[in-house]
């Protein structure tokens, strides 16, 4: 089987608690409701390339523990390659996260097997990830692992989008094999600005920008893609949405504004569902939401 996207990185089972209100340091409150998700942005990536008609391949790595099995069985659901999926003796990657009345959140994250993913695991993996389309990657595994697996899909002429979140400072070496760059506001401020990203990648710079939609720099200008309103309820995973299905779409040979209107849409859609891998959408509903709102542009 041929592989359109190939993602690299995290997996982690997310905990969540709703409460009256997050509790102070040293203090103990009521939660009023718990429950337990798949989430890490690989994950999410690796669910919404799927769940966009992508045949998804996914490097990461979890723990030998019973999250472990969780993660497997979603990855499993969606009917994601996990030849790839590696075990080690970390605990597999959580993220403790408590939701007040008030919408506010409060988050742990513990990287754990996500810090093991090591560029032997590219080695290992390489013939699989020489496969892809597009190799896709996030800032939650080491940044060496994403050099590695970014060399293996230069050398064989696939595209590279790199999604740099959580935002951190970033090594020249990554910026010039990445062709997309795909930041939201924050991130590319982080970056020293979308002009600046656009000449140390030479490629192509996407800003996601929450309700308003998305922003496409190249050489040649700038581009807006409109969004979609929607009643947001969460935006867990709406980036992780925009990104996967956005590498789905150019693996399909879509045009890049097709792909990125097919992106805004996953986006927003992922905002209407509480959760990380819950609330990804799938193509039909993508495709309804498209079919509803006719195609606006404005460049300049
Ligand atoms: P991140 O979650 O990484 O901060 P954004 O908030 O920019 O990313 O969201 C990613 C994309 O999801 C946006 O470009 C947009 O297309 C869509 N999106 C996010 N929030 C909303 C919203 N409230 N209404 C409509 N679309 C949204």
């Amino acid at each position: 089987m041929e592989i359109d996207v190939c993602v690299i990185g995290s997996s982690n089972l997310d905990l969540v608690a709703r409460a009256e209100r997050i509790p102070r340091p040293g203090e103990t409150v009521l939660g009023s409701d718990y429950f337990e998700a798949a989430g890490g942005k690989g994950l999410n990536q690796a669910v919404a390339a799927a769940r966009s008609g992508a045949a998804t391949a996914f490097v990461t790595m979890v723990g030998r523990d019973a999250a472990a099995d969780q993660l497997a069985a979603v990855i499993d659901d969606d009917g994601i390659r996990a030849d790839a999926v590696g075990r080690c003796d970390a605990p597999t990657g959580r993220a403790m996260i408590i939701v007040g009345s008030d919408g506010e959140n409060s988050i742990v994250v513990v990287p754990g097997a996500n810090a093991r993913l090591l560029p032997t695991e590219i080695q290992v993996h390489g013939p699989l990830i020489a496969r892809a389309s597009v190799v896709l990657a996030q800032l939650e595994v080491p940044i060496a692992t994403i050099i590695a697996a970014f060399e293996v899909a230069r050398a064989v002429g696939a595209v590279t989008i790199l999604n740099p979140a959580p935002a951190q400072v970033l090594p020249a070496e990554l910026l010039s094999i990445t062709d997309v760059i795909v930041p939201n506001e924050h991130e590319a401020a982080a970056l020293g600005g979308v002009e600046l990203l656009r000449q140390q990648t030479q490629g192509k710079v996407i800003v996601t920008e929450g309700e308003r939609g998305a922003r496409l720099i190249t050489a040649d200008g700038e581009t807006r893609i409109s969004s979609f309103a929607v009643d947001a309820v969460d935006t867990t995973a709406a980036g992780d949405s925009f990104c996967g299905s956005l590498a789905a779409r150019i693996a399909a040979g879509d045009p890049l504004h097709d792909a990125l209107r097919w992106a805004c849409a996953a986006g927003a859609l992922a905002t209407t569902r509480i959760g990380a891998v819950p609330s990804i959408p799938t193509e039909a509903e993508i495709r309804a939401m498209l079919a509803s709102v006719p195609s606006a542009t404005s460049a300049g």
